[in-house]
């Protein structure tokens, strides 16, 4: 199965050409959780973390797996970059 996240968010280390994510896999959170919590906290802890509903809005909802490209911490979260 070909599956794809688009994305926008260009300056994302997973960010590649027309617009796709190109994480191993993302964790979308809600914005007080992403702003709270630390890099490390990411897609691999899933099924340990609790859910963050954002009550009905698409605005409170954030990308946690998102790391500035460049940024030294791209290797905290244990997140791969596929090629
Ligand atoms: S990790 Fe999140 S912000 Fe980064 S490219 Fe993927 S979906 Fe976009």
């Amino acid at each position: 199965m070909n599956q794809h996240i688009h994305c926008l968010v260009s300056d994302c280390h997973y960010w590649d050409r027309g617009n796709v994510c190109k994480a191993g896999e993302i964790i979308v959170t809600s914005d007080e959780f992403g702003n709270t919590q630390p890099d490390r906290i990411d897609a691999k802890m899933a099924n340990q973390l609790t859910p963050t509903p954002v009550g009905g809005s698409c605005m409170a909802t954030c990308c946690k797996t998102y790391v500035p490209k460049g940024s030294e911490m791209v290797d905290k979260d244990n997140i791969q970059r596929m090629s």
